[in-house]
């Protein structure tokens, strides 16, 4: 029960994989299926011959279906692709002019030469090399040149072996389904390649984005990033008077903890310390490693609501226990808050912050500063 219900997921799952384009399938996997569908195909080629007693063609057919099982296997294992690719083309074009002299252009043959089409535009994606897409070009010119010359020759020559009339209606009928069906093929893996270089480019993208944007450590924005949002933010409390607050947050006595625990259990601290604030603020805000130890929020919210916030993260991490493999810590946190006002720049406000946060370590540390003493002068040295 439990194998079915696995064999079942996998299927599932390469389903999926097929549908969305993700890259659950290597390269070779596929030119590895696409060689087995090829030889049966041969396969089936060949029974029709035996069918309609033209064994020279059905011979012709079961060598070719040798050779797809037995010789490109090792090709394309040896990244030998090209050749792989030039010699189906070949063996296309060669057993369509055969079957057409042979049995009669209305036995529909000349259907594979169109399929070899939406084959040759499959290939830029596994061969290399920067004149691909003119090898493709060029041969679908070939399989058209080749498909042109059949007609000619079939419209001067009489087929050495005709079938008669019944035979070759069910040729043409067995021949076209099975060259639309493998040109459906080849576009759905044409697709299938296309999403799936996407879904890896989008991928990277996410990666790169994140390299750019975060910090590397704590995952938080990096500060040259958090000074375009404040950038972004100071120009929509111009446009439409929206207020906000900035909050500048340092953890006590840090070189303390890297002192008694090491450095790598004060990395721990600093992790923790920022999952607390991410887990705490709202969806609007934004978190940011300003420094060192030193944590920037942007809060869409007033200072009045804002520090309601800030309490709650000054809470959360005075209670939380870091489990270092050197031993439990308990860190605490000073943090200036200061509200944005029309006219100040986030260079001020910045500073604002800076003093409240100053004012806080120096009178106690583990505490919200929003408000300075009247009679209080900041020391900026
Ligand atoms: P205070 O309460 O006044 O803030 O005291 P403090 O010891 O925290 O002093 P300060 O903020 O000046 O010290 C910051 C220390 O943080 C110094 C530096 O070694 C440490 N630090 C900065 N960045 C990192 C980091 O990424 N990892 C670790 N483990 N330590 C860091
Ligand atoms: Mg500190
Ligand atoms: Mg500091």
């Amino acid at each position: 029960m439990v194998e079915k219900n696995k064999t079942s997921d996998n299927f599932k799952h390469y389903v999926n994989a097929l549908m969305t384009g993700n890259s659950y399938f290597s390269g070779e996997l596929i030119y590895k299926y696409s060689l087995y569908v090829l030889g049966f195909i041969h396969v089936i080629i060949s029974i029709l011959m035996l069918i309609c007693q033209s064994y020279k063609l059905m011979i012709a057919n079961i060598v070719v279906c040798i050779v797809i099982y037995t010789i490109a296997p090792k090709l394309v294992k040896k990244g030998q692709l090209l050749s792989v690719l030039l010699g189906g083309i070949s063996e296309v074009i060669l057993m369509t002019t055969a079957s057409i002299l042979t049995i009669g252009w209305e036995a529909g043959f000349q259907c594979f030469l169109f399929s070899a089409i939406t084959g040759a535009f499959y290939f830029p994606f596994i061969i290399k090399g920067s004149k691909r897409n003119i090898l493709s070009l060029a041969l679908s010119v070939l399989l058209i040149v080749a498909f042109f010359f059949n007609y000619l020759l079939s419209s001067m020559l009489n087929p050495f072996e005709p079938l008669s009339e019944g035979l070759t209606t069910l040729l043409f009928v067995i021949n076209s389904l099975v060259a639309l069906a493998l040109m459906v093929g080849f576009s759905f893996l044409f697709v299938w390649e296309l999403l799936s270089k996407q879904r890896i480019l989008e991928l990277q993208n996410e990666q790169l984005d994140e390299l750019a944007h975060k910090d590397p450590l704590t995952h938080l924005y990096n500060r040259r990033s958090m000074n375009k949002k404040m950038d972004e933010r100071m120009l929509e409390l111009k446009k439409t008077g929206k207020r906000f607050t900035l909050v500048l947050g340092d953890i006590d006595d840090f070189k303390h903890v890297n002192d008694t625990f090491g450095h790598d259990a004060g990395d721990l601290v600093l992790t923790s310390v920022a999952e607390i604030i991410s887990r705490n603020v709202g969806s609007q805000d934004v978190v940011c490693r300003w420094g060192g130890e030193e944590i920037l929020i942007m809060m869409s919210d007033s200072l009045e609501s804002g520090l309601l916030t800030v309490e709650k993260i000054r809470k959360a991490v005075e209670e939380h226990v870091c489990e270092s493999e050197t031993g439990d810590v308990k860190v605490t946190m000073t943090f200036g808050a200061a509200e944005s006002i029309p006219g100040f720049t986030i260079e001020h406000l910045i500073q604002q912050a800076d003093d409240k946060l100053y004012y806080g370590k120096r009178n106690g540390k583990n505490q919200v500063v929003s408000k300075l003493p009247e009679d209080y002068v900041p020391n900026r040295t």
